[in-house]
């Protein structure tokens, strides 16, 4: 699943502007719906800021 680190996240948004599935939401902090999410990577890729990864979870 794709998870975001909101202490290095500085909630520029960019990450939201690629996101096909508008999985991202900003309210207080920027989260990860996982129903919406593809983990197709896209987010993953332009952030400048390193803060979201992959984590591998097997349900
Ligand atoms: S991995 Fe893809 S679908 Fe999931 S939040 Fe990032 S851009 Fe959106
Ligand atoms: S691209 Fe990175 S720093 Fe910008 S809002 Fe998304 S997670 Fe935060």
């Amino acid at each position: 699943m794709t998870v975001v680190d909101t202490d290095k996240c500085d909630e520029c948004g960019t990450c939201i502007s690629v996101c096909p599935g508008n999985a991202l939401l900003i309210g207080n902090r920027l989260a990860v719906s996982p129903e919406k999410c593809t983990s197709c990577g896209l987010c993953i890729k332009v952030c400048p800021f390193g803060a979201i990864s992959n984590v591998q979870q097997k349900i």
